[in-house]
């Protein structure tokens, strides 16, 4: 119910070009099928051909130097050091490319991603636009540091109205966007920014590479926190960016081995690891947010829900044309603080915490944190628990607020 076409199905537009998965030698998938679904596609995104006596995933590789041959010295296809080279992060990198349909350049986080996309395309006398309605540290790692080296910071809201975008050298998109959800059209912002000359990125994180493929949409980049729904499990920061252009991605790639912001190999790993159960994750945390949002919308506490699944939100039809599945945050206003902190205090499922995306359903009052919305504004991610359970003690968490 309530989901866009292509939720969870195999073969939707997007998966048409999906990069091939190593599902078996030769490329074709078990019983022949052309275009692997979901759950197939994040099971083997960058596992290696089966070779007996090996494990599945290969174990992290912890190094800092290789051993150097002693005459040759260093060897192009030889690790040498790890700021440049590590086969574990190879690997994840490997498994993001195959989703998101580009080659992948992994990060130690997702601002360590979004500086190195911001800071590796703009120059003096550049303009950049950021959503003003996007991710708080983008815009403030912006205004902080940009204006100094003569770039002009824009900003423009994500639903619209948008500016010109002439002498723009890059537009940063996120949609949906964190934490108010509302949606643009990618394709049509991409077109009008190339035609001005300008580059496109998007941040992926919260529709992750299976709910939305941003560079099949024509970005030039897709760049996210992997902290988020893509590992899911609340025990790691990591980033990534994503580009087709292989003059970026080596621009992106020199980047990050000149500033040193790569992902430590055992989070690469147990990022690798839990790219495997995605597609499972995030459609239970879709069905809880489906049903968690019809439990808001008919609540007396509850003064304004959003959550572009729904028909009715002002999103969803831009949401149904352009991403393969609806994320499981949902974003909720309550009277004032008082009634987010008796929420909170009266629910024994929904942790306090920020961030999203996580096996556990958290909720996230974010004026705490200076975003510019209204003091009751809570952003709920939902977890992949029994939705009845969760529905209920979410139901019994709103009679409280109303104090
Ligand atoms: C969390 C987040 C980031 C920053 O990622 P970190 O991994 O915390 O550095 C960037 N963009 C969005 C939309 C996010 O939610």
């Amino acid at each position: 119910m309530n989901a866009v076409p292509g939720d969870n199905a195999p073969g939707g537009a997007a998966a048409e070009d999906a990069a091939p998965v190593n599902v078996a030698p030769g490329g074709a998938a078990p019983g022949g099928a052309m275009h692997p679904g979901d759950g197939t596609r994040v099971v083997h995104a960058g596992v290696p051909e089966p070779v007996p006596g090996t494990p599945f995933l290969p174990s992290p590789m912890f190094a800092a130097p290789y051993h150097l041959d002693p005459v040759a010295g260093p060897q192009e296809g030889v690790d040498g050091y790890g700021r440049s080279d590590n086969p574990t992060y190879r690997g994840l990198e490997r498994a993001i490319g195959e989703l998101e349909g580009g080659e992948c350049v992994a990060f130690a986080s997702g601002m360590a991603a979004i500086t190195a996309v911001l800071l590796a395309t703009l120059r003096g006398g550049d303009a950049v636009v950021l959503p003003s309605d996007g991710y708080f540290l983008t815009r403030a790692f912006a205004a902080e540091h940009l204006p100094g080296r003569g770039i002009e910071v824009r900003t423009m809201p994500t639903a619209g109205p948008y500016p010109a975008f002439d002498g723009v050298r890059l537009l940063l998109l996120e949609t949906p966007s964190n934490p108010g959800l509302d949606v643009c059209d990618v394709a049509e912002l991409a077109a009008r920014a190339h035609a001005a000359g300008g580059l496109v990125a998007v941040d992926n994180t919260t529709p992750t590479p299976l709910g939305q493929r941003p560079l099949d949409l024509g970005a030039d980049f897709s760049v996210a926190s992997g902290t988020k729904a893509l590992t899911g499990h609340s025990d790691m920061l990591l980033g990534y960016v994503c580009a087709r252009d292989p003059e970026l991605v080596a621009m992106i790639r020199t980047w990050r081995a000149r500033t040193g912001g790569i992902p430590g190999p055992f989070e690469a790993w147990l990022a690798h690891r839990s790219l495997g159960t995605l597609d499972l994750r995030l459609a239970r945390q879709t069905a809880n947010a489906a049903a968690v949002a019809e439990l808001l919308a008919g609540h007396p506490a509850v003064a304004s829900v959003r959550w572009p699944g729904r028909p009715g939100d002002p999103a969803h039809e831009a949401a149904a044309r352009q991403m393969r599945r609806v994320p499981g945050v949902v974003t909720f206003t309550l009277a004032d603080k008082a009634a987010v902190d008796r929420f909170l205090a009266a629910s024994a499922l929904v942790f306090a915490a920020t961030s999203f995306g996580g096996l556990h359903t958290s909720a996230d009052r974010r004026a705490q944190w200076g975003d510019d919305v209204p003091e009751g504004l809570v952003r709920l991610s939902c977890g992949v628990e029994d939705a009845a359970d969760l529905v209920a003690d979410v139901r019994r968490a709103l009679d409280a607020a109303l104090g």
